[in-house]
């Protein structure tokens, strides 16, 4: 059909024209002389999102996968015990690769819709006196529930500990988009990609580390080849790469943390609160809840959107594609044909949300879902209507 297809998956989430334009560039050197020009001042900027100042950041050419592996071979040993949660598929897949790196996880099972379960960090850590746990992994935004964690609070409970542990955080789908610290919060490798909050093809997997994360890799025993901080290291610093870079990504991420830093980091944790806000007005005005089970679990990024039990998601999600020309998200795993997700990340306006809930109430309807037509669409305007525009969003 003609037209716009409308992206509204959690990830890749839609590329800004500056960005997509930034990367159009013919192949270049990246052993000429000047690339340190352009990769020296990179590195801050991307460290800057993460608002992380005693460290360093790493980018890999690898998917967001890619920097959860390099965060663990980097900073432990074969064996070590490490303390995780679970409750939804990307959480879950953490686990199963700590798993098979060979740590000794501990892990609390949560159910989906639910976060990290911080109360029973801060008793576990309390309890850890021989600090025989050597690393506390919590993932930020699950983004296959929508479901946002208490980061701050697991630095509380590692700090009421007074427990030495290292602080790994999964930010793929958080970090650029909502509030995140990483001084601030202690936290020791936070974990990115490119596709989500960075609103860029995916590609790279971004992990920025704090100065302790680069004292343990002092320590660290796991063998490692393409994830290697040192080798990293030892070329990052004279702004070069230790295998061919993905330099045309590299220009984009250039240009994408300009955006970042023009709009205002703090701003665009506003501009994604407001538009989930309104994503949730039309949720409860359909007469449906979230994946997420309570208030304080709300994902700014995405909302898993639970649909009744005789209905089947997939339905919506394929009438949404198929007659509307629209990419809602799916429901993964133990969620499938449970919920349909919005992702509502990265470079996203009221406009494109509305059409984002236009659609999936159009698809609904469609199938025969017992939706008032408006109702959803309704509330949200009613929300962006009376309630202040962000100030960055109304500059630009
Ligand atoms: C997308 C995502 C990942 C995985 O990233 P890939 O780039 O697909 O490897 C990990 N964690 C979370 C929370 C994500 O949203």
């Amino acid at each position: 059909m003609p037209g716009y297809n409308h992206l509204y998956i959690p990830g890749p989430t839609n590329i800004p024209e500056e960005v997509r334009m930034a990367m159009n560039v013919s192949m270049q050197d990246m052993r000429a002389p000047d690339f340190p020009d352009f990769t020296k001042p990179l590195f801050a900027k991307v460290q800057n999102v993460f608002r992380n100042t005693t460290g360093r950041v790493f980018l890999y050419p690898s998917s967001g996968t890619g920097a959860w592996e390099a965060a663990i071979q980097n900073t432990l040993c074969p064996g070590d015990k490490v303390l995780m949660s679970r409750f939804g598929q990307f959480s879950h897949l953490w686990v199963d690769m700590a798993q098979r790196l060979g740590l000794d996880v501990e892990v609390f099972d949560c159910e989906w819709g639910e976060g990290v379960p911080v109360e029973k960090y801060a008793e576990r850590l309390k309890a850890d006196t021989g600090h025989e746990i050597k690393a506390v992994f919590a993932t930020h935004n699950e983004t296959a529930t929508g479901v946002t964690s208490d980061i701050k609070g697991v630095r509380a409970a590692l700090d009421a500990a007074n427990h030495p542990a290292l602080f790994m955080v999964d930010g793929v789908s958080s970090i650029g988009s909502i509030e995140f610290d990483q001084d601030a919060w202690g936290v020791d490798c936070a974990v990115s990609g490119s596709q989500k909050g960075f609103m860029l093809p995916a590609g790279l997997g971004i992990l920025s580390v704090s100065k302790w994360a680069l004292d343990a890799h002092k320590r660290s025993e796991f063998p490692r080849t393409f994830f290697s901080f040192e080798d990293m290291i030892a070329t990052n610093d004279q702004g070069y790469f230790p295998y061919t870079p993905a330099t045309q990504l590299l220009k984009g991420l250039d240009v994408a943390c300009d955006m970042i830093h023009a709009e205002g980091i703090e701003n665009i944790w506003a501009r994604h609160n407001r538009l989930a806000s309104g994503v949730r007005a039309a949720v409860d005005a359909w007469g449906l809840n979230l994946c997420a089970k309570e208030p304080k679990w709300h994902s700014d990024t995405v909302s898993a959107i639970l649909v009744p039990e005789d209905v089947d998601a997939r339905q919506v999600i394929s009438r949404a594609y198929t007659a509307y020309n629209t990419s809602l998200g799916s429901g993964l795993t133990q969620v499938m044909g449970k919920v349909f997700r919005i992702g509502h990340l990265g470079w996203m306006n009221e406009g494109m949300v509305m059409t984002a809930l236009s659609v999936a109430e159009m698809a609904m309807i469609d199938t025969g879902m017992k939706i008032q037509a408006g109702s959803g669409v309704g509330a949200a305007i009613r929300h962006f209507t009376e309630t202040p525009v962000v100030a960055a969003a109304k500059a630009a």
